[in-house]
């Protein structure tokens, strides 16, 4: 499924430019156009769902696909070792602003506590 003005979705279809960092058949990891860390990187999969929320309650595999994959874009940009976090915002108060399933993928620096 794609949802016609998902900017995500313009993002798999090539409709919009990015910069790849892993890609499978069903799940696409691209920079963060206005990165927060020095390494931030977006993994979306390829298919239209909402908000991680959703996706759990209809498709867990591809819940898991998702981390596999960030696991994988840390591999490759070599943050693996030194440590790096997983975030997805879901919904208003989390601030999501793109409402096509998302995780981020930051590191390549001493982060932060998680919090507001
Ligand atoms: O979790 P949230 O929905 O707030 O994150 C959306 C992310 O998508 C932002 O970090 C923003 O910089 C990124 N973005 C992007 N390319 C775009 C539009 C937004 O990487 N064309």
């Amino acid at each position: 499924m794609t949802s016609s003005d998902c900017l995500f979705c313009k993002i798999v279809a090539g409709e919009i430019p990015h910069d790849t960092v892993y890609e499978t058949d069903t799940v696409l990891a691209f920079w963060d156009i206005t990165p927060r860390a020095n390494v931030h990187v977006l993994v979306i999969p390829k298919t239209h769902q909402d908000t991680l929320a959703q996706m759990a309650g209809e498709d867990a595999a591809s819940v898991a696909e998702l981390f596999t994959a960030a696991g994988e874009v840390a591999r490759l940009e070599g943050i693996d070792e030194s440590g790096y976090r997983v975030v997805s915002n879901v919904g208003a108060d989390a601030g999501q602003e793109v409402f096509h399933v998302h995780v981020h993928v930051l590191g390549a620096q001493q982060l932060g506590p998680v919090g507001p």
